[in-house]
């Protein structure tokens, strides 16, 4: 089906213009024009997004987003709506998160309803997960989604780039139990070059969720030659630790993918030296998929260093936890359990 345009939020006219607010681009937009992420447009003096609708539907698991702290082995139907605010050259997801940005990339979306969307998931005691794409620019999807799926116990859960405005994190806040955000680096050239786009509003995202309650992870792709190494991983793991030292980091191993394929898969060594340096820097739950086996996958209590939660590849092996707290030494761990 082809694309819909339905009425967007945060809007302000401005000089005008009619300024949209979801992103730090605040595209400030003539009659007609698109915003830098191809899915929010002006038509006369309204905002309009396309991202009410989705390329995907089908049932995963809440590791698989990765959030490890969140209601473990939850089941979650996941969906995507086209567009990012981001251009990442390493992205597996381009032919569906790159719309409105790469000509290659076609439409294909179908409209979601929410009610039934949320009423789906409500029957298996799931929760609703945006992403493969940017779900921010799906807020108003989201927004629908969390209403329908409230009365039902159904959360809504992100995995996002974090490039929000604080008007879009205060919104965000309001339907959105828990995110996982990308934190690819913070060095202001590296994250440009990789992204298109500054860091700093990243961070200010993730702490601004949080603040406001809902439960946050991390995730860094460790990009061979780019974002592998030390000097990327000490400050992002010093700054989380900054923030909270209980906020999970995965370390996510990157395998060449659209325009970046110029390297091999993350080695094992950077991934287990990422881990290290999580925790040198005092960050208590460092996880790595896909490379260090289940030991990588595991939730351990951060004093007695049993292990609380395992994980099989992407699902849940076993959750010894005992109203959030460690069976051997009553130690409380942190996370929405
Ligand atoms: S969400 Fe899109 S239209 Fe809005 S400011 Fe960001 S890039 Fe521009």
């Amino acid at each position: 089906m082809g694309m819909q345009w339905t009425p967007a939020v945060l809007q302000r006219r401005r000089h005008g213009r009619v300024q949209c607010l979801l992103c730090p681009f605040r595209c400030a937009l003539e009659d007609g024009e698109t915003g830098l992420c191809g899915v929010r447009r002006r038509t006369g003096d309204r905002l309009e997004t396309a991202t009410f609708a989705s390329s995907v539907r089908h049932w995963d698991t809440v590791e698989r987003k990765p959030l490890y702290h969140y209601r473990p082995g939850t089941p979650c139907l996941t969906l995507a709506a086209p567009g990012c605010t981001f251009a990442c050259d390493y992205c597996i997801n381009h032919r569906m998160s790159q719309y409105g940005r790469e000509d290659s990339v076609r439409w294909d979306a179908e409209p979601v309803d929410a009610e039934e969307v949320a009423g789906e998931a409500a029957a298996r005691s799931g929760c609703v997960a945006i992403s493969y794409t940017e779900p921010s620019l799906a807020i108003e999807l989201t927004a629908a989604l969390a209403e329908s799926g409230r009365p039902l116990g159904v959360d809504v859960v992100w995995k996002s780039n974090g490039f929000l405005t604080a008007e879009a994190v205060d919104l965000a806040a309001r339907h959105v139990a828990a995110v996982n955000v990308d934190v690819k680096t913070l060095d202001e050239r590296d994250h440009r070059d990789l992204t298109g786009a500054r860091p700093g509003p990243v961070l200010d995202a993730l702490t601004g969720l949080r603040e406001r309650g809902v439960w946050v992870e991390v995730s860094t792709p460790l990009i061979p030659g780019l974002t592998a190494g030390p000097g990327t991983l000490r400050p992002i793991a010093r700054a989380l630790a900054a923030l909270d030292p209980a906020i999970p980091w995965h370390l996510v191993r990157a395998t060449p993918a659209h325009r970046r394929t110029g390297h091999a898969p993350t080695p094992v060594a950077d991934l287990a030296a990422g881990v290290r340096i999580g925790r040198e820097e005092g960050l208590r739950h460092v996880y790595v998929e896909r490379a260090l086996g289940a030991v990588g996958r595991a939730t351990r209590c951060p004093r007695c260093r049993t292990t609380v939660v395992a994980r099989d590849i992407w699902a849940l092996g076993e959750n010894a936890l005992e109203d959030g707290r460690c069976p051997r030494c009553g130690t409380a761990v942190e996370g929405r359990w």
